[in-house]
């Protein structure tokens, strides 16, 4: 597809470019923000460390130095807007002596014309597979988030001088994503494993009452990922930006309140979710009794239990987080295509893939003569 045609057909690409981001997700992490007040525009001091995980080419980095380190923001606007539009409704509201419905929104003691400083002591540090470009202020580690060797990597550069016992972070991000291979149940188990990786990761870095963002594929089984995720955190809820288009099955988990549970031995929070459900069979269902019992001719005893399924009866250990969708109504479509203004001139993306996985393939394919070689045949 030739940029022009992609201008049109992403309206998010096209702002991308016009606005400096160097990928289309910056929206989705400035959408999640105008939802869930993440950088805490309220008290700027709950959000001053922050990790952003999977971070190539590096939107959600910049956003991040924007609204931490050069005091700029996105989120907080909207917050303004809607306190407005909440305002203008309530006047109507109190004028007519209507029965006009005004929900109820939290209130946020900021004002409009309050200016906002760039944060004292932010540190940020972004990880991914593939070198990202620098951006002033934020230091940048080329790691596998998957690596056990990554978090001691992860620990240093946020302590330098006291990797072992270095001060948390308020706040974990992750938009990591595999290759997409297409096949489906593959591209949605390799999903779930960095969302494992990443909540590892923030499991030994975030604060007691910090919260982590996650690119999550809603698969088949993705509710037993929402209740493990719940164990650790006081609120999981599912959003979906408007710029992440609604044919795609990405969505955003965003966990707040971390409980600050200590890791199991073995690093894992499977384990102890686990036990979790372990606990709740207990509390509220009979112990599960084997269906039955065979002593094979080898010796081997074979025990089959009864299937909670079978009965029709969800297992416990599922649990449907709400769901929202975020960014305002009057935000562009990402799965609509429009018209480009007369004169329109499609520009570069900001910030090519420095090394990108597909690079080295089309340097192979280039050298042995193309798609179809060079006996002429497709390969
Ligand atoms: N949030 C980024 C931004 O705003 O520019 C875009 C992230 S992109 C959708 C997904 C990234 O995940 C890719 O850069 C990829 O290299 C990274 N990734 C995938 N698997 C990874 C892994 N195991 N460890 C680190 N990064 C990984």
């Amino acid at each position: 597809m030739g940029k022009s045609s992609k201008d049109k057909r992403d309206a998010y690409y096209r702002l991308a470019k016009e606005q400096n981001w160097r990928a289309r997700s910056a929206f989705k992490l400035i959408q999640i923000d105008e939802q869930f007040d993440l950088f805490s525009y309220q008290d700027p001091s709950q959000c001053t460390r922050v990790v952003d995980l999977c971070a190539a080419p590096g939107s959600w980095s910049q956003v991040l130095s924007r609204v931490l380190i050069k005091g700029e923001s996105f989120g907080r606007r909207a917050w303004v807007d809607k306190m407005k539009r909440h305002e203008e409704l309530k006047r109507r509201q109190d004028k007519d002596s209507s029965d006009l419905d005004v929900p109820e929104i939290s209130t946020l003691d900021i004002s409009d014309d309050t200016e906002l400083q760039p944060r004292p002591n932010v540190h940020i540090v972004a990880i991914d597979l593939q070198p990202m470009a620098p951006l002033a202020g934020i230091t940048t580690l080329k790691a596998d988030i998957t690596h056990p060797t990554t978090a001691p990597l992860l620990l240093k550069a946020l302590n330098p001088d006291n990797p072992s016992s270095p001060e948390p972070v308020d706040l974990v991000i992750s938009d990591g994503a595999p290759d997409v291979t297409g096949l489906h149940d593959l591209d949605i188990y390799i999903q779930a494993q960095l969302l494992f990786a990443a909540l590892s990761l923030a499991m030994k870095v975030l604060r007691p009452g910090g919260k982590f963002v996650a690119k999550i594929f809603r698969g088949r089984d993705v509710d037993l990922i929402y209740a493990q995720l719940k164990c650790v955190f006081e609120k999981v809820t599912v959003a979906k930006p408007r710029s992440s288009r609604a044919s795609s099955l990405e969505a955003f988990v965003v966990c707040e309140g971390y409980t600050g549970i200590p890791l199991e031995e073995d690093n894992t929070i499977i384990s102890h979710s686990l036990k979790q459900d372990a606990k709740v069979s207990e509390e509220d269902e009979e112990p599960q009794q084997p269906k039955s019992q065979v002593l094979r001719e080898d010796g081997v005893l074979e025990i089959s239990f009864q299937d909670s399924l079978q009965h029709n009866q969800p297992p416990p250990q599922r649990w449907i987080p709400p769901f929202l969708a975020c960014g305002d109504l009057s935000a562009w479509d990402s799965d609509a295509t429009y018209k480009l203004p007369p004169g329109h001139v499609s520009l570069d993306p900001v910030q090519p893939p420095t090394a990108p996985p597909y690079k080295a393939a089309l340097e192979r394919r280039r050298a042995e003569g193309g798609a179809y070689g060079k006996t002429g045949s497709k390969k």
